[in-house]
């Protein structure tokens, strides 16, 4: 179940919501942007989006692609 997010783009509700970004708040954990995954895309095309979005989706197309679900974002490890 991973509905009730909101793209951060077109304001829309998404049951699939893609990580596009993240804000830094001077104090506290910050927030995770989300958007839909259309404008998700039209975002991975723009030159200041992150690399890491194209793969993302990149990786969302492919084939076999095992079914994880919505990535929880977490700090990474290392
Ligand atoms: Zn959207």
């Amino acid at each position: 179940m991973t509905g009730g997010k909101r793209c951060a783009r077109c304001g829309g509700a998404t049951d699939e919501p893609v990580m596009i970004g993240a804000v830094e708040a001077g104090s506290g954990p910050g927030a995770i942007v989300y958007a839909c995954p259309p404008c998700a895309r039209s975002y991975a095309e723009k030159w200041y989006a992150p690399e890491w979005l194209r793969a993302e989706l990149a990786a969302r197309d492919a084939p076999g692609a095992p079914d994880t679900g919505t990535v929880e974002p977490r700090e990474s490890p290392r």
